[in-house]
């Protein structure tokens, strides 16, 4: 199972044309399907079949394909990397299934389906800043979550998942709703984590948490039951009967630089599991949101590239939930964890026996206590608190009391509209979007407080992630990173660490209510780090049903094109159970189409 980044895929073209004896579907002997002559009339011939395509191996795409094989498809699964698994090989294994999983009932959590949609579809849930979670959650969608997230858990066991045996719990994914305990925890066990190259130490194999445990047993499995898994296939565009109507017939993928049609009997399901690290795309939620986000979760080794909705929106699919992408609520948007690189998503650190160190290249350093640090925006100026957090997750009894649909959840939260992240990213003033980069500036006192080490593989100087100086001015000048639109003025950074360094011998920060400033910035030499916010998870996409069925601008069915997790819209709800279940709908539902045959 091992591979390393670079490996071919094991199944080429030329041995799908010997195994098959067909370079193109063939039309004479079982009679001229409608697909056949749609495929005819656009003069396509197919180099691969199956009935049913799923694009994506992540934590959508591998349960699809299950379900779909067991339900007595053929399946082929594209993957545009080297590896199978996408953000959900990287995840913390955090699966908040419930509903009355039998740990729930093991351990004396009371749940239900109906709990659990109600928790999700709750209008009066709202965060400190004010913001709905789940307000504006599609309830046809959630109701099938609701209905499958119980069983969903027991199928994962069925197919090789181990999860942590104990009670669940609301560590980890968040946003799991308020009424019951709800998380489950994938074991890795000795699969080795793609972020370190290596397994977790035996005595934490049975009793930690990672996406590794859940997707390697799955593909096991997949490939157990013959499901063909296709790495390094991209797909391109989704081929339909007539363009933007009629039946979708199957994908053109690439491969080493080849174009492939892959026909699809009964469906494709698209599994690309969302749009955060396309600029153009994400844009369109969130205006702000411009290219210094560059650091998205999950990126170097999987990117969510808006290629799955583009695809299907080329065909006529249409978008759903799009304020669920724009509300700010839980990890969607993130601070930094580790500073002084350019993938610093808190939870995710890329270490030098990874096979993508290459592309991280440097692992950050963590940050253990941000009084450590200042933060300056390009300009050079401090613009928050540094040590206060991010968004919140609606989770466990985070609104207390808790009365489903009462508008006194809302009454009484503390409502907390100013927040870090907003802050960061609402730039200097300037009539251009986004807020450029946020730097930690800190001095060499700050490195033996946090026993950093400042030199390459733990932060990236070569590409402009991280600078030094022996002076502030010096620094300033140092800071040449593409994303920094102009140089910073070293006056103006002089004079933020000057004022900063009076209000720690005050103790007292009046700008932004630091608790307590404790540390200057005095003893050279001085650094600035990239401490730029992540952008997580997508949670708008392509307008499904609750069969995952793709819907297009009109509210039809799309006949033969299927979507869940990240590329899916309506659903706001962090991570992978939502993807899992759906997986699972989708699998079902494109397996049992009938194929429809021509009365001519
Ligand atoms: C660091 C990290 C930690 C996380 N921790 C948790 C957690 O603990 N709990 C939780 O619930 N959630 C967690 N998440 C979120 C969770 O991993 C995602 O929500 C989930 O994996 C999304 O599933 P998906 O199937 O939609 O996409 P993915 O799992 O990302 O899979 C999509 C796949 O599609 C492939 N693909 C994309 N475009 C194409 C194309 N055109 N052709 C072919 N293939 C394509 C990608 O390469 C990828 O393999 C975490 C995410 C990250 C990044």
């Amino acid at each position: 199972m091992k591979r390393s980044k670079g490996d071919k895929q094991s199944f080429s073209r030329r041995d799908f044309l010997k195994t098959t004896a067909v370079g193109a579907v063939a039309l004479t002997g079982l009679g001229a399907t409608k697909q056949a002559q749609a495929q005819a009339r656009l003069g396509m011939s197919w180099d691969k079949e199956a009935d049913v395509v799923v694009v994506g191996s992540g934590a959508t795409g591998l349960p699809a394909a299950i379900e779909a094989i067991e339900g007595g498809a053929s399946v082929i699964v594209i993957e545009a990397n080297w590896d199978v698994g996408g953000h959900a090989i990287l995840s913390g294994g955090n699966v908040a299934l419930g509903g009355g999983t039998s740990p729930q009932k093991k351990y004396g959590i009371v749940d239900s389906p109906d709990l659990l949609f109600s928790d999700l579809t709750d209008w009066s849930v709202v965060e400190p800043n004010g913001f709905p979670t789940y307000r504006y959650n599609d309830k046809e969608i959630i109701r099938a979550f609701a209905d499958n997230s119980a069983p969903t858990y027991e199928w994962l066991v069925a197919h090789g998942v181990i999860f942590v045996d104990a009670a669940p719990d609301n560590r980890g994914a968040g946003a799991t709703g308020n009424s019951a305990l709800r998380e489950n925890h994938a074991a890795p066990m000795a699969w080795p984590q793609m972020q370190t190259g290596k397994p977790v130490a035996p005595d934490r194999q049975a009793t930690t948490s990672s996406g590794v445990g859940l997707i390697r047993p799955l593909e096991v499995t997949a490939r157990k039951l013959g499901v063909q898994i296709l790495l390094q296939h991209r797909m391109t565009s989704i081929v339909r009967e007539n363009g933007t109507s009629g039946r979708v017939l199957g994908i053109t993928a690439t491969n080493e630089g080849k174009t492939l049609n892959i026909r699809a009997r009964k469906g494709v399901i698209i599994a690309t599991g969302g749009s955060t690290g396309n600029v153009n795309f994400r844009r369109m939620f969130d205006p702000r949101l411009t290219e210094e986000y560059c650091g998205v979760a999950g990126e170097p080794y999987s990117f969510q590239d808006a290629s799955g909705e583009l695809a299907a929106m080329a065909i006529g699919a249409s978008l759903w939930g799009a304020y669920n992408q724009t509300g700010e609520f839980g990890a969607t948007i993130t601070k930094a964890g580790q500073i002084g690189c350019q993938y610093v998503y808190r939870n995710l650190q890329w270490m030098p026996g990874s096979p993508v160190f290459h592309l991280a290249r440097a692992s950050g350093l963590r940050v253990a206590d941000w009084q450590d640090v200042i933060l300056v925006n390009q300009a050079g100026k401090r613009f928050y608190d540094e040590t206060a957090g991010q968004f919140t997750g609606n989770n466990y009894e985070s609104i207390k009391p808790y009365i489903p649909g009462s508008y006194l959840n809302a009454a009484n939260i503390k409502y907390k509209p100013a927040n870090f992240l907003n802050a960061a990213l609402a730039g200097t003033g300037e009539p251009v979007n986004g807020g450029g980069p946020i730097w930690a500036i800190f001095d060499a006192d700050a490195v033996t407080r946090e026993k950093w080490t400042v030199t390459p593989p733990y932060v990236d100087i070569a590409t402009g992630f991280f600078s030094s100086g022996n002076t502030i001015a010096e620094l300033a000048d140092a800071i040449k990173n593409k994303y920094q639109r102009k140089p910073m003025p070293a006056n103006v950074l002089e004079k933020t660490v000057s004022i900063y360094n009076s209000y720690v011998d005050g103790g007292k920060d009046p700008d932004f209510g630091k608790p307590t400033p404790k540390y200057k910035v005095q003893t050279p030499p001085f650094y600035a780090a990239w401490a730029t916010p992540v952008l997580h998870d997508t949670r708008a996409g392509l307008r499904i049903n609750a069969k995952c069925q793709v819907v297009d601008f009109s509210g039809n069915v799309m006949p033969g094109l299927y979507c869940g997790g990240e590329s899916a819209g309506g659903f706001s709800l962090h991570g992978l159970a939502r993807c899992a279940v759906q997986g699972r709908i989708a699998g079902k539902n494109a397996a049992a189409e009938a194929v429809e045959v021509s009365k001519s």
